[in-house]
């Protein structure tokens, strides 16, 4: 058995994002585990530049992802409803650009993703007998992953 590897997300600590970027990681990028680099609102933290101590903790953590778990991916995420960055959904996205170009100037060798995570209406309902449709066909709130192609 062969794992197919490892990813990177340097996501926010809020627990309402975490399953779903690890979801879509394992879906769109076929990767099997994803190293969970958390901060409150780290795309603001990596795109102001000021606080080092936190950046460099974070670099320490991927360079942990990267070269021990061979992790060639790495996913910077901003999400709606934030309370570690209360900014705008236009503003995140200006951070997220600007926190890849931070994360790449560490020069790991690796792809850089930006990813926005907010609350989109879908038809289904996950409960305790897995995903169903809604009896009801009512949409429900569900956390929804978004590529950025930055
Ligand atoms: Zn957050």
């Amino acid at each position: 058995m062969t794992d197919k590897g490892f990813a990177a997300a340097i996501n926010c600590m809020d627990g309402r994002v975490q399953i779903p970027v690890i979801e879509f990681l394992r879906m769109q990028y076929g990767v099997d585990y994803v190293d969970m680099i958390t901060e409150p609102g780290p795309e603001r933290l990596l795109a102001e530049g000021k606080d080092q101590r936190s950046i460099e903790s974070i670099r320490k953590r991927l360079e942990v992802s990267v070269t021990r778990h061979n992790s060639n991916l790495v996913a910077i995420v901003g999400h709606q409803d934030c309370a570690g960055n209360p900014a705008d959904k236009e503003t995140q996205l200006k951070q997220i650009s600007s926190a890849i170009r931070a994360v790449e100037s560490w020069n790991f060798k690796v792809q850089i993703i930006g990813l926005w995570v907010d609350q989109r209406k879908v038809k289904y309902s996950v409960n305790s007998g897995g995903l169903q449709t809604s009896l009801r066909g009512s949409y429900h709130l569900k956390w929804a992953v978004e590529d950025l192609n930055l």
